[in-house]
């Protein structure tokens, strides 16, 4: 499998309870490498601007105020295989639908208050990572 990078977010409900070590902690124990992060407060522009894919659905109004009520972290993750890797690391979007041990399962409030975002193919890693980092950046 090849090494690729995705862009991982920690989400207002976790870096509201101190949980990014413990979920940073999980990526690393999965062989995937931080190779870019920084903490932000997104803006309600900058947040709709990045779930501008969800626009049309009914939950977009509360992801795009939810996103933009306290910090978060996002980070550019490295490894093998590393944008299904980091999927299965934070489980299913539902808590109540999460694998044991993962990231959601353990740490989620609800579907929406889910803990963390990570891109989902090829094409939204480099969009996502291109939203938050230059090139110099990157730091593998
Ligand atoms: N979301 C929600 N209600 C839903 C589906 C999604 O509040 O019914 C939120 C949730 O925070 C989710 C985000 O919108 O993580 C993006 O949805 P997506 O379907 O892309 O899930 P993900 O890729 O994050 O698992
Ligand atoms: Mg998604």
């Amino acid at each position: 499998m090849a090494i690729e990078r995705t862009l991982s977010i920690i989400k207002p409900d976790a870096t509201k309870r101190n949980l990014t070590g413990k979920i940073v902690a999980k990526f690393e124990d999965a062989g995937l490498r931080v190779v870019a992060s920084k903490r932000i407060h997104l803006t309600a522009a900058q947040a709709g601007e990045f779930y501008a894919e969800h626009q049309a659905r009914g939950f977009y109004g509360e992801l795009v105020a939810y996103m933009a009520s306290e910090p978060v972290v996002v980070q550019v993750l490295e490894g093998e295989g590393a944008i299904a890797k980091n999927r299965e690391v934070m489980g299913a979007t539902d808590p109540a639908e999460a694998a044991p041990g993962t990231i959601r399962k353990e740490f989620a409030l609800s579907k929406g208050e889910n803990s963390a975002h990570g891109s989902d193919s090829e094409a939204a890693a480099a969009r996502e990572i291109a939203f938050f980092f230059s090139g110099l950046e990157l730091v593998g």
